[in-house]
Parts: structure tokens; sequence; C-alpha cells
């Protein structure tokens, strides 16, 4: 059976938790799919009009975390961590049943999605994948937040850079190839924020489910919670996880090299809304073994690509 096609998980996964920013606890079960359905949301505890695509115009708002609506304004926040890995996993298809408005944040990494899904296993289909390909580089900035995406040859480069006054965190850079890096790192990435911003989101009705437990905290030098931090570079990897599960909002995976500095959820949807308004940005390829050279088969770049 070919590596590049279209992928599921072999079983349910059930987990729950509460959300960070709306503190509700919310059970989320991830069941397989059929090929070309790509990735759906269905609010349980929504008797109609409880379907949600994940796609990049179905964005409401990208504020501190990206949430996805319906016609029918149901919705469901913070997809970005479980969209991030089943992007990295190479998930294709899957139905995600949640029966409140929030993906649990769980420890505030994507750990959590992607031990689940490598314990009940992948299930390959005899469907070609089909892949974005970037066509001409696109720009878009916000005053010194800048984003791009650009052609490549066969890989997903991000290279991410963030910019903080505090010192602990400062400048911080990354470049991960999404195919062929191991993305260990970026996975266990928890999401953070400054100790002195935590009344702000909170007088902004935000992170009622924040903790230690599922956020890094930094307070001036210090990092506030005890384990201290999982690998050194890890605010812009957590960044760069946000990045790619914001990019899986595209519908399919993507052969481009983005370059972004100091951006979040709204920069990389702005990006996106502006590569996809326009058909000679991209193309949508089906990728059959054997439509491709050798030596490209043959590249283990490919491994994780389906
Ligand atoms: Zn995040």
């Amino acid at each position: 059976m070919s590596v590049l096609n279209q992928k599921t998980i072999n079983e349910n996964i059930n987990l729950e938790g509460i959300g960070l920013h709306s503190g509700l606890q919310a059970n989320l079960t991830i069941k397989p799919a059929e090929p070309n359905t790509g990735i759906i949301f269905k609010r349980t505890d929504l008797k109609e009009n409880n379907i949600i695509i994940p796609n990049i115009f179905n964005v409401s708002s990208a504020i501190f975390c990206t949430t996805i609506s319906n016609a029918s304004d149901a919705s469901i926040s913070t997809v970005e961590h479980l969209m991030g890995a089943l992007y990295g996993m190479g998930i294709d298809n899957a139905l995600i049943e949640i029966d409140n408005q929030e993906v649990p944040i769980l420890d505030g990494s994507a750990q959590p999605f992607v031990k689940a899904i490598s314990k009940v296993g992948i299930r390959n289909s005899n469907a070609p994948i089909k892949i974005i390909k970037i066509e001409k580089k696109i720009e878009f900035n916000d005053g010194k937040k800048i984003i791009s995406i650009e052609p490549s040859k066969v890989s997903l480069d991000i290279d991410f850079e963030l910019q903080y006054e505090n010192k602990l965190i400062g400048t911080q850079r990354n470049v991960v190839k999404v195919y062929e890096s191991d993305l260990t790192d970026i996975y266990n990435s928890r999401t953070f924020c400054l100790y002195e911003d935590i009344q702000k989101l909170k007088d902004m009705g935000l992170a009622k489910g924040g903790s230690l437990d599922n956020a890094i905290v930094v307070k001036d030098n210090k990092i506030m919670n005890n384990e201290g931090l999982r690998n050194e570079k890890e605010f812009v990897n957590h960044k760069i996880l946000d990045c790619m599960g914001d990019l899986y909002l595209a519908g399919y995976k993507i052969i481009g090299k983005i370059v972004c500095s100091q951006g979040g959820h709204k920069l990389t949807n702005q990006l996106l809304r502006k590569v996809f308004l326009d058909k000679n940005n991209f193309s949508l390829i089906e990728i059959k073994e054997k439509s491709l050279p050798h030596a490209i088969i043959n590249k283990s770049s490919l491994r994780s690509i389906a």
C-alpha cells in the first residue's frame, strides 16, 4: 500500500478536559473517517446545524486561539493544537465529536493528541492524497508582524521567529521541515503567557481554564512552572505548532515555505485568505506514486507527507 495514500486513525480516541479560555469541561472523540472526508468537527451537544468544517474561511476569531464557526454560528475554539497534531501525524480524514464549545487544552501542547493517535495506530486507504502546492510568493504584514509563503520543491518548511521584550523569552527562531524533521519538540511545546498578561486575558473573558498545568507562565526572568521548560526553544516551537495547525485549515497538506516573524493565528489566517483568493497562487495536486520521479518516492522525506 502506498505511503502517499490517505490515512485515518484505526480506532476511536477519547479525551476529556477543560478549555483554556472557556474553562468548560468537554469530551472529545476522534473517529476514523472514509477517504475524501477531510477533518470534520461535530458539536454533539447541539441537535442541529452542528457540523463545523475547519476551513480558513470559517475562522471567526483568531485572537489568542483559533475559533471556527458554521453558518448557524455554532463554534469550536482552540482547534489549533489538535489540528497541528493531525497534520504532523499525516491524518487526512477524521470526524471529531465534541460536546462543548472548546477543545480541551490538556497539557497545553499537542503531545496528548499525538500519543493517543500513536496508541490506536494509523489506517491507510487506497485513495491518493491531495496536496496544495504554492505557486507564487505571497506576503502579509501587520506592522512588525510579517508572514510569507513561497514555492518549495517537496517540503513544507516553517521558519519562525518571535521577539519578546521579556528577556527570558527574548528572540527565538527555529526552522522546521514538517515532513522530514523530528517533530517531538514541536508537539511537546506548551502554550505560554507572561504573568502580567494573565489579568488582562481574564478581563477579556479569556484564560478561565488556564493554569500552570496547561501553560508556561513567565514572570520577569523566571518560569513559574516547577518543571521548567521541556526544550530549549519551547516558546518558538509552540508557535510553530500553532502555525502547523492553522495551516491545516487550508484543507490539505501544503508544499511551500513559510517565513514568519512575530506572527500568530490571525496573521497565518490572513495570509492563507490572501493565497486562496487567487487561483494563480496555488494548485491542488493529487499525488500518485507512479506520477512521481523514483528518487522522490525513495526519499524518506515523503514518509510523513501522507
Ligand atoms: Zn497554541
